[in-house]
């Protein structure tokens, strides 16, 4: 089995930790990819030392979530999060406790995670612990909460979205009882904070199975409180592939153009991702018009592709192949403003006018000029193109 530098920094955390005379396993997320032999993330280690027990044993850590009992240990090279066993005592309002409570055994920590897929433990020697039948719900690729689904969403309804973007990223179907559950508690999602729909949205749209997990979002109910309109559009995303979250934001605010302030609102997205998204929505509205030499000029190339995938998720025939992006791109005459053989200076020494806005009046009207073909990017082409064409008409 391929395992990578943090699952062997783990297994040393836990060494020391077992030498100290406590338990530790890696537990969660880990184990499940480790048996689904995917690419491992975060390798999580669990404990019955509590944090401070676990900062006597490492000479370097750091107190990343210490109220909650993570502690994050930088001996073994790769920083590894050790969290204490706990439950998570009351719920209120439907969201996950700000309280824990440390416990000493393995169990009751492995019985408040959410599924049993996730719920699975992995120790020093190889062996794994399976209370909840994760290891059978792999084998049948199946997401199925820890004990009593309609219990379990209540306590924390964002568990309900994670059942779909886990269904998203591993094409997983959700168990009977559990679907059912969240078509009841559906609604609940409503006390969660976006932020937190956000990012379970975020890893949604990178899934190897989106267009599943949209089906799920409308299937489970969970749409109907989300901003967007999955159910009626579902047909739009049967294509959609996303290397990364901002094409996902992009996309949905193609498909619902008149919402968009309420989508980028709902979703919390930061300036970064709406100035992408209006990057991609005018290079989209560019391209049903004809793209024009500016357009291939202004865009980058990732902002073109992704607009000439929108046209095919949407089933809009477009008459070029998406490879003749790149070809006319690098193509083009100038490659950026820096390159344009004349400045503002050229241009003061070529007339007797003084600085002024003219002056980038003038640079823009180059550009254009040398992007179409009218005039060669050279010194000399671009004095006569000054003074006959660009003077002249004013
Ligand atoms: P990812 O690949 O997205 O990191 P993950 O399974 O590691 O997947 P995390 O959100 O990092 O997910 O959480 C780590 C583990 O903590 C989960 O595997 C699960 O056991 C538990 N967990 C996380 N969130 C919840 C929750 N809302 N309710 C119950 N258990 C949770
Ligand atoms: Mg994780």
């Amino acid at each position: 089995m391929k395992v990578n530098k943090e699952w062997h920094a783990a297994l040393s955390v836990i060494d020391k930790i077992e030498r100290s005379g406590f338990e530790a396993v890696i537990v969660g997320g880990a184990v499940r990819d480790y048996l689904l032999q995917r690419k491992v993330n975060d390798v999580d280690v669990a404990t019955s030392a509590l944090p401070s027990e676990v900062k006597e044993i490492f000479s370097s850590t750091v107190d990343v979530g210490i109220e909650h009992g993570t502690v994050l240990v930088l001996d073994e090279g790769e920083p590894i999060e050790v969290t204490t066993y706990r439950t998570e005592g009351t719920y209120s309002d439907y969201r996950r406790p700000e309280e824990v409570a440390f416990v000493r055994n393995l169990e009751e920590d492995l019985q408040r995670r959410d599924f049993t897929i996730n719920a699975m433990a992995f120790t020093k020697d190889g062996q794994i612990i399976d209370l909840y039948g994760g290891n059978e719900d792999i084998a049948n690729k199946v997401i199925r909460a820890v004990g009593d689904p309609n219990v379990r969403f209540r306590e924390d309804a964002l568990r309900m979205l994670r059942a779909v973007r886990f269904g998203a990223q591993l094409g997983f179907s959700i168990e009977e009882g559990t679907l059912k559950a969240i078509q009841i508690d559906s609604d609940l999602i409503d006390f969660i904070a976006n932020e937190r729909i956000s990012m379970e949205m975020a890893k949604l749209w990178k899934s190897k199975y989106a267009y599943y997990g949209i089906q799920l979002l409308v299937e489970s109910n969970l749409s109907k409180f989300l901003a967007g309109h999955f159910a009626e559009q579902l047909e739009n995303w049967r294509t959609f592939k996303a290397d990364k979250s901002e094409v996902g934001w992009a996309y949905l605010c193609q498909l619902n153009r008149q919402e968009f302030q309420n989508i980028v609102d709902f979703y919390r997205l930061s300036n970064k991702e709406k100035t992408y998204i209006r990057k991609v929505l005018n290079a989209y509205d560019a391209l049903l018009q004809k793209w024009t030499a500016m357009d291939y000029f202004i865009n980058d190339l990732d902002v073109l592709e992704t607009a000439y995938d929108f046209a095919g998720w949407q089933n809009v025939r477009l008459p070029f192949k998406k490879e003749n992006i790149q070809e006319v791109k690098s193509n083009l005459p100038l490659q950026s403003i820096s390159q344009l053989a004349i400045n503002g200076n050229h241009l003061m020494s070529w007339t007797t006018r003084k600085r002024g806005p003219w002056i980038k009046v003038a640079l823009d009207a180059a550009i254009i000029a040398v992007l179409n073909g009218y005039v060669k990017n050279d010194e000399e082409k671009l004095k006569e193109w000054f003074l006959n064409d660009f003077i002249n008409e004013g």
